[in-house]
């Protein structure tokens, strides 16, 4: 059997996909789509093979979006490795990378403010700590959906609270758009694997697993009755002691991010953890 490998499209502009988009549908053709911000990892990497599994054409972004960084540090630090990124990317027979400048996402005569706010999903957690965050997300990923049209858009749990709000977003729009979570990818060692992995220190890369452990213990205590109020409290004093400065530790609905008073054998519950490792900021979470 011939193998037939095609070479990944690499496409700058937006009206490059639209052209690519009008023959994709011509043939009936699904559309995968995946947004990252690049620094590729296997987390990505499984996300883009479950669109290759599930859809005909899949099609990644690797844009590091200003809007959503409300530390301007954090985006200037922020990890960038595109040629290694595209390596991965064919490697995965992923068909199309957008590959765009700040100006093709938000062209200066295109009004991309969004009547969609994401409300009270976004006052807790993540919210609280990072400003802005996702309204400047939903911005960037609703652009990148009016640009793309995709089938289906997939996104990694490790961001729940992203996903929610996204998911939201598509609901308020009414978008045509099944969206899909793809669940975290970890080292061996229970670390979530983040882009932001690369900057961390020796020392702290060997502490980092600390936070999927204090997790899974967390839940089986919850799964045993204590409080959550005690569980948050505990995980609190173990990544303290581990010298983590401690953000949140919280465990709450997975459908309105509200805290969560009791648990019982058959309720799901999501805790989330986000913690700053020396310099860099952590965040992770199991869901059940
Ligand atoms: P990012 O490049 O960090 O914006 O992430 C792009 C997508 O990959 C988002 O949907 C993330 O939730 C997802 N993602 C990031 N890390 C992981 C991971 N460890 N496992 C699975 N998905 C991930």
């Amino acid at each position: 059997m011939v193998l037939r490998i095609l070479p990944m499209l690499i496409v700058r502009t937006f009206l490059q996909i639209r052209a690519l988009q009008k023959t994709w549908q011509q043939k009936g053709l699904s559309v995968g789509f995946v947004p990252t911000m690049g620094c590729l990892h296997e987390g990505h990497l499984s996300i883009i093979r479950q669109s290759r599994a599930e859809t005909d054409i899949t099609v990644c972004s690797i844009f590091v979006n200003p809007k959503q960084f409300n530390d301007p540090e954090d985006f200037k630090k922020y990890p960038r490795t595109t040629s290694q990124d595209i390596v991965l990317l064919s490697g995965e027979g992923c068909q199309v990378l957008y590959l765009p400048e700040v100006d093709d996402v938000y062209p200066p005569h295109l009004n991309t403010t969004l009547a969609y706010t994401p409300g009270v999903l976004a006052e807790t957690l993540e919210g609280r700590f990072r400003p802005g965050h996702f309204q400047g997300m939903a911005e960037v990923v609703k652009r990148l959906l009016d640009i793309v049209q995709p089938h289906r858009l997939f996104m990694g749990q490790k961001d729940f609270q992203q996903f929610l709000i996204v998911k939201d977003m598509i609901a308020w729009y009414k978008l045509p758009v099944q969206i899909i979570q793809s669940p975290t990818v970890r080292e061996e060692s229970g670390l979530a694997m983040s882009s932001r992995n690369v900057r961390l220190t020796p020392e702290w890369k060997h502490n980092a697993p600390a936070i999927y452990a204090a997790l899974t213990q967390g839940k089986d205590r919850l799964l045993q009755g204590v409080h959550p109020r005690e569980v948050e409290e505990t995980v609190i004093g173990q990544l303290t002691d581990a010298g983590f400065r401690v953000e949140y530790a919280t465990v709450v609905s997975p459908d309105t991010l509200q805290p969560l008073d009791r648990i019982t054998a058959s309720s799901s519950a999501l805790f989330c953890v986000a913690a700053w490792a020396g310099n860099i900021r952590l965040i992770d979470n199991i869901v059940w």
